[in-house]
Parts: C-alpha cells; sequence; structure tokens
C-alpha cells in the first residue's frame, strides 16, 4: 500500500473527531443561531467548548476566534477586511514577503490595483526573511504587515518572535498564516503582538471546509476589520452565515488534541526527519530551505527531474513537488524562484511530509528509485 507522505497538503481525520463530527450532523444536529429550543443551545454550547478550545492553542481569548472555511478564508478577511480603516486613515501600505501562500499574495495584489502600495519582502537562500530588511521597510503608512509562520512548500520556519519584537514600536497590525503550524508546531504564536493568525482545520487532522481567523484585542480594542460580506450578523458579522456546527466540534477536538500531543508529535516528526535526511546525502541531494519544520523536508536531488520521480515513487510512497494547489500546474514554484535556486534545482524539487501517524518513512526504497534515475 502506498504510504501517504503529503501532509502539507491534507491531512486524514482523526478518528476520534470523525465520530463528532458524525454525531454532530445525525444526532445533534441543530443550528446554533437558534435560541428557542435546546437543539440550538446544544449545537450553540458545541461551537462555544470548540471556540474556547481553538483560542488554548494560541493563548487567545475565545471571543477573538471566528470560525471560517479555512486560512484561505481567513487571509481574506484579514487582508481585505482592513481595507477601510487603512483608506480611512492614510495607511495604505502593505508589507508581505515573496514565498507567502496564494490566498496571500491574491488579496495583497487584489489590494494594490486599488491603489495600495506594497513590498515584497526577499528571502535568502534558505527560505528566511531579514528582519532588518523589514525594518527598513516600515513606514509611519503601513497598516499590515502579512508573513507566515512555517512555509508549505519548504517547511522554513520564519522568525515570528524577531518580527514581533521589531513591531513592538510600531501600531501597524500583523497578520500569520499559521496554516501549517497551528496546533502542531506550538511555538510563537502565542505572542500577544500578533494581531491576526489564519488556521486550518484540514490541515490539523479536522475536516476540510473548517478554519479560523484570531483576530486579538489590543488591550480592550478590537482590530478595526470590516466584512468582505454579509449575511445574518454570525461570527461579529466578519463571517456571515450559518456556522458549520460538525465541522466547528470536529476543529475544536483536533485542536484539543494536538495542544495536548504537539511536543511529542514534534519529536516524533523530527526522527523521521533525520533518518531522511542521512539516506539523502548518500545521493548528495540538495535541501531547499533551512531551519525548517520538523514535518517536512524539500530537496532535489542533481540530474533528477521531479516529475520523473514523483512517477516512479508511485505505489510506494505518495509525495509532491510543491504546493498542492499548484501541483497540478507546471508553473515553477515562487518560493524556489525567491530562495533564489537553480531552474534544475527547482525543476527537481521533491516535497515530502508526515506527521505523528507516520510511523515509518522508507528512506532506502526512495533513495534506490532516485538512484536508479541518475
Ligand atoms: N496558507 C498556507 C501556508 C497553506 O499551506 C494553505 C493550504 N495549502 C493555505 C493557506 C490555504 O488553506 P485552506 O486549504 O484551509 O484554504
Amino acid at each position: 500500500m502506498t504510504i501517504y507522505l503529503d501532509y502539507n497538503a491534507t491531512t486524514p481525520v482523526i478518528p476520534k473527531v470523525a465520530n463528532l463530527v458524525y454525531k454532530m450532523m445525525v444526532d445533534e444536529y441543530g443550528n446554533s443561531g437558534s435560541r428557542t429550543h435546546e437543539f440550538g443551545i446544544t449545537a450553540k454550547r458545541a461551537v462555544e467548548l470548540a471556540r474556547a478550545q481553538v483560542a488554548q492553542v494560541v493563548r487567545a481569548d475565545k471571543t477573538e476566534v471566528i470560525f471560517t472555511s479555512g486560512a484561505t478564508e481567513s487571509n481574506n478577511i484579514a487582508i481585505l477586511g482592513l481595507r477601510e480603516f487603512a483608506e480611512t486613515n492614510e495607511k495604505k501600505h502593505i508589507i508581505t514577503t515573496k514565498i507567502e501562500h496564494k490566498s496571500v499574495l491574491e488579496p495583497i495584489k487584489h489590494l494594490q490595483t486599488q491603489g495600495f502600495d506594497v513590498t515584497y519582502l526577499n528571502v535568502d537562500k534558505d527560505g528566511q526573511v531579514n528582519v532588518n530588511e523589514l525594518k527598513a521597510a516600515m513606514r509611519d503608512e503601513t497598516c499590515l504587515i502579512s508573513i507566515m509562520h512555517i512555509n508549505n512548500e519548504t517547511g522554513s520556519i520564519q522568525p515570528i518572535k524577531d518580527i514581533c519584537q521589531i513591531l513592538s514600536s510600531h501600531e501597524a497590525y500583523l497578520h500569520v498564516d499559521a496554516a501549517q503550524s497551528f496546533g502542531k508546531y506550538p511555538f510563537d504564536l502565542d505572542n500577544p503582538r500578533i494581531d491576526f493568525i489564519s488556521a486550518s482545520g484540514h490541515k490539523l487532522f479536522a475536516p476540510k471546509g473548517i478554519g479560523a481567523l484570531i483576530m486579538r484585542r489590543r488591550g480592550y480594542i478590537k482590530p478595526p476589520l470590516r466584512p468582505i460580506y454579509f449575511g445574518g450578523g454570525q461570527e461579529k458579522g466578519l463571517r456571515p452565515g450559518t456556522l458549520a456546527v460538525p465541522l466547528i466540534a470536529g476543529f475544536g477536538l483536533a485542536c484539543e488534541l494536538a495542544q495536548k500531543n504537539a511536543q511529542k508529535w514534534c519529536i516524533h516528526a523530527a526522527g523521521l526527519k533525520a533518518e531522511l535526511m542521512d539516506s539523502l546525502r548518500t545521493l548528495e541531494a540538495k535541501f531547499n530551505g533551512n531551519n525548517t519544520s520538523p514535518y517536512v523536508l524539500n530537496f532535489s536531488v542533481p540530474g533528477v527531474n521531479s516529475e520523473a520521480a514523483i512517477v516512479m515513487l508511485k505505489g510506494i510512497v505518495a509525495v509532491s513537488n510543491g504546493s498542492a494547489c499548484t501541483s497540478s500546474s507546471y508553473t515553477p514554484s515562487h518560493v524556489l524562484l525567491a530562495m533564489g535556486l537553480s531552474q534544475e534545482q527547482i525543476n527537481g524539487s521533491i516535497r515530502v511530509s508526515w506527521s505523528h501517524q507516520t510511523t515509518f518513512v522508507p528512506s532506502y526504497e526512495i533513495c534506490q528509485i532516485i538512484k536508479g534515475l541518475l
């Protein structure tokens, strides 16, 4: 049976989580907005428990959590939702990086067409943002800095703590796309300087179609986000629409399980990574990215094309050559391009990602197959 090694694309749902989702769909199916009967009250209770479970991951208050359909929607609400504030206050400058996910880059690009000025920070060959470059880019009229925590393609971990430090004397809002780290990598996201955090359920063993935007208050003051669409006023009016109670309950439980186990999960993942790296060194593989997540390895073997390797690895391991969103297209990764990798290294790049559920990475077999292509 093929071993699934594409956890950065998505994760299976933990059976306990799936059981809860099922129960909330079949037995406790009330609308959390129904105040007139116990079906609604039971659903609302489940939502509020989940809100607390999500908040706990980053030590936020439960009232600071907005449920969304996933990190794409959270990113859009955080970025486009600040537009009115930025325009009214003449703060139409945004800073982001060249390696963000498209769900950050595209809404920012949209604002750029609407008269916003955008600074795209570079990354070095290891995929790291330089905090001095951020410092130099800051202006009085900067309203938003959007920097991801862990990159989905390379796993590079951005220096969130240092970024928070640099921003300590500035009022600009800080948004962190934490789709790849929320709950799994329990560091830095509890920093109170982070105003917005985007999370995704399906990267954390909950179902697809659920996520959250955490919006921290500064003192008692809520961030000035405005809705980007309108409806029944749910989720403080920022994400109107009937709440997906079963998915929310499942996401909450997944967060609680992750929070309890993340340290252990990271140690297990780091062990798998070290073994795979050792094997790949025998092929003189180049590792794309440094200071990376324990859950992923992006590498290229000189002389090997990733498409060919992935075809040969089919049936043994399920891996990818970039983000799932772009792996169906042949456009070279904007992340690897930003890191200044050679065309050969980009064409050869293979992403392998795993989790606490992975018991075994067949490193020897992977290396033998790749060797056959040399
Ligand atoms: N940001 C990052 C870093 C991601 O990896 C992903 C998923 N590939 C997203 C955002 C989008 O998340 P979702 O699938 O929940 O919309």
